[in-house]
């Protein structure tokens, strides 16, 4: 992440992985997280292990920007008035421009090139963060979960499409325009599927979990005799097969959601096959909604990955694991962002964020 210069003291520093203030019992400012889905926002105050103090969620109402900003504002006072908050950070899907300053354009949301740094301070009276969703997820990751003592890695977060983020020594890399880690939109299939983005073939129709739904409805509007479970469990409606539906028959054991959740993991191998040839991290994380389907996804996955990695038989492998914190990774990380890069107390041990 790359911020407004009068934020930073000193922007070659870095927060310590895993976190000084997990071996300091000092008081620890808090921050709120806020991560805006396109149904719910959550909002948590968060403290400097990455412990979730307190939590509250609202609908997200509708696109309107300004009734968004107006849930917000309401939950961080509800918060700051039983915790003692120096920094707010919130999290979206979307694309933020380089400085952290404004929202460039939000898939879920009316934001298009907005200052919804400038206009939340003034209206939550504190420092505020914006950051993509993907990106608070890979901090908190490397700060509190599977990436702790990574210094390269590559989150991806698996659930409508596919969220990415690339950590490099212990900042989130953002491109030269702040639209890195956009993974899911590698053209892995040319004439492929259609993608939202508009293109055909991207990554994001085969390896996420609209992709596994899409593909358990289409075997369940041919009548093929495999979609028989897949059928059982919605009822005989076909169009209520979705990504979760067909995760859950899974893990119960159902031969052929198993087989199309393998398949999917086939795709993820193959992707991160590319994305280690490009970029070459120690580490692939795997969080998001997919993931609760674990090594039925991963297995395969990983044996993709090495029929398809370049210089395979003469490099180490990258390991491809499971994220550790689950759904409030972005929430997190959008609050410990906030809080390192623009709390008011100095890191403990003298190091600048
Ligand atoms: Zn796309």
């Amino acid at each position: 992440m790359v911020f407004p210069p009068s934020r930073i003291p000193d922007t070659t520093a870095s927060p310590s992985n895993p976190p000084a203030e997990a071996r300091s019992e000092g008081r620890v400012p808090l921050a709120v997280g806020i991560d805006i889905g396109g149904t719910k926002v959550a909002a948590g105050v968060v403290d400097g292990r990455g412990r979730i103090l307190a939590e509250l969620r609202r609908s997200t109402p509708g696109r309107d920007a300004r009734a968004v900003e107006q849930v917000i504002v309401e939950l961080v006072g509800e918060l700051a008035a039983r915790h003692d908050i120096e920094a707010v950070g919130i999290g979206a899907a979307g694309w933020m421009d380089l400085a952290g300053e404004r929202v460039v354009f939000s898939p879920h949301l009316a934001w298009r090139d907005e200052p919804l740094q400038a206009t939340m301070e003034s209206l939550l009276d504190r420092p505020v963060l914006i950051t993509n969703d993907a990106d608070a997820a890979a901090w908190a990751e490397w700060r509190f979960g599977a990436g702790r003592g990574h210094e390269r890695l590559i989150m991806l977060t698996l659930g409508t499409g596919i969220g990415g983020a690339l950590m490099i020594d212990g900042r989130v890399e953002r491109g030269s325009f702040g639209m890195a880690g956009e993974f899911g939109h590698q053209i892995i299939m040319p004439g492929g599927h259609r993608c939202e983005c508009g293109n055909r073939g991207c990554w994001e129709q085969y390896a996420s979990g609209n992709a596994l739904g899409r593909e358990g409805r289409e075997l369940a509007k041919k009548h093929s005799p495999m979609a028989a479970g897949l059928l059982a469990a919605v009822h005989d409606k076909p169009k209520d097969i979705t990504g979760n539906v067909v995760t859950e028959l899974a893990l119960a054991g159902e031969a052929t959601a198993m087989e199309l959740v393998a398949e999917v993991g086939d795709w993820l191998g193959l992707g991160i096959a590319n994305l280690a040839a490009a970029l070459d991290p120690a580490l692939f994380i795997i969080g998001g909604g997919l993931s609760a389907a674990g090594e039925l996804m991963l297995e395969p996955a990983r044996r993709a990955y090495s029929r398809n990695l370049t210089g395979r038989g003469y490099r180490q492998e990258a390991v491809i694991a499971a994220a550790q914190l689950g759904p409030t990774a972005g929430l997190v990380g959008a609050a410990d962002l906030a809080r390192t890069r623009l709390g008011a107390q100095p890191r403990p041990g003298g190091r600048g964020a």
